[in-house]
């Protein structure tokens, strides 16, 4: 009966697609069932789709880029599940994917949702628990699929109605990659990358800063996330912090990012950094980053040197002293 219904309906369903190694292996196992195919994968400031792009190119895999910035920030700033070791909340972060692939799938007329987890293979979020969590909250749990570890899995709907055969899924368990690296030597997929890369919230230095932004405004912008990309950050007082370029590509990303409202000072007649005050400060803080500046550029340590500081169009300067290294760990984010 499953054959038959498959000849006369094509079965189509929808994959979530990092492009690691498991994601493109779920594709092919449900791919060679003769199902179409459609793969979703999600951006956000601190993830992006270039992984799954090129891997959904290489293996001929349809693929829809979803932004889901604003609903993930929403999950970010209160996970109900909490955070992992770092700021990711991985089973609420799970959550949110597996409801953008059900609305997806409701929008394209698709059949079920799959993903590449693996039961037990991330001790938070993909022991069983956590599998049957996120499937239940996504508000779409019978039609969610794991074809790599389906035969240790409760039957799902498409395949109870014949639409996959259950038979041609698979028992994968456990943190092991054994049996992954044999199928994609199978299928032939010779370039993939570690798995559960590429997330900045599982950065430990990353989380630190994030976790200063939220300490210290929950009104922030996507462009102070960005910021947290680059450079030093030193948290000056409760309201302003000063971020230090490290190198000439951070010093442009500053400038690139940097706004009317920031002040962005450089050392006078010295080769040094790019260095910014998010949303401006007052008089003292604006000396402190810009001691900052003079501390990390080529400006003798022990003299007054002029800093350039713009506000917009308009630009003051100021006399300063590097500041004292061991003046300043106390304001070092890490
Ligand atoms: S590692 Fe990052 S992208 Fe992956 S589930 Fe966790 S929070 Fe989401």
């Amino acid at each position: 009966m499953g054959g038959e219904y498959r000849q006369i309906l094509k079965v189509k369903g929808i994959g979530l697609f990092s492009g690691g190694l498991d994601s493109i292996l779920a594709a092919k196992i449900i791919m060679a069932q003769g199902v179409e195919v459609t793969g979703v994968t999600c951006t956000t400031p601190f993830f992006s789709s270039e992984k799954a792009k090129a891997a959904a190119q290489k293996i001929g895999l349809y693929l829809i880029e979803a932004d889901i910035t604003k609903e993930h920030l929403d999950v970010l700033k209160s996970p109900k599940y909490g955070y992992g070791k770092n700021m990711n909340p991985c089973i609420d972060c799970h959550t949110l994917m597996l409801k953008i692939a059900g609305r997806i799938m409701e929008d394209r007329k698709a059949d079920f949702i799959f993903t590449g987890e693996v039961l037990g293979q991330r001790p938070m979020s993909q022991n069983r628990q956590s599998l049957y969590i996120v499937a239940k909250n996504s508000g779409y749990q019978e039609y969610i699929l794991r074809p790599l570890s389906a035969l240790l899995l409760p039957e799902t709907r498409p395949e109870m109605e014949g639409k996959v055969d259950r038979q041609r899924l698979l028992a994968i368990k456990g943190k092991g990659r054994k049996d992954q690296i044999e199928m994609a030597r199978y299928y032939g997929i010779d370039h993939y990358s570690a798995p559960a890369g590429g997330c900045l919230l599982t950065d430990p230095m990353f989380s630190k800063r994030l976790r200063d932004l939220f300490r210290h405004s929950m009104d922030f912008h996507i462009r102070d996330i960005e910021l947290l990309k680059y450079g030093r950050h030193f948290r000056i007082n409760e309201f302003s912090k000063a971020i230090v370029g490290r190198n000439s590509i951070e010093n442009e990303a500053l400038q690139r990012l940097s706004h009317e409202e920031d002040i962005v000072i450089h050392i006078e007649q010295f080769p040094g950094p790019t260095t910014i005050v998010p949303n401006g400060g007052d008089e003292i803080t604006i000396h402190s980053a810009a001691s900052l500046c003079a501390l990390y550029s080529d400006a003798p340590k022990n003299e007054e040197v002029t800093a350039l500081c713009r506000k917009g169009n308009s630009i003051s300067h100021i006399r300063v002293k590097a500041a004292i290294r061991d003046d300043i760990w106390c304001w070092l984010i890490q």
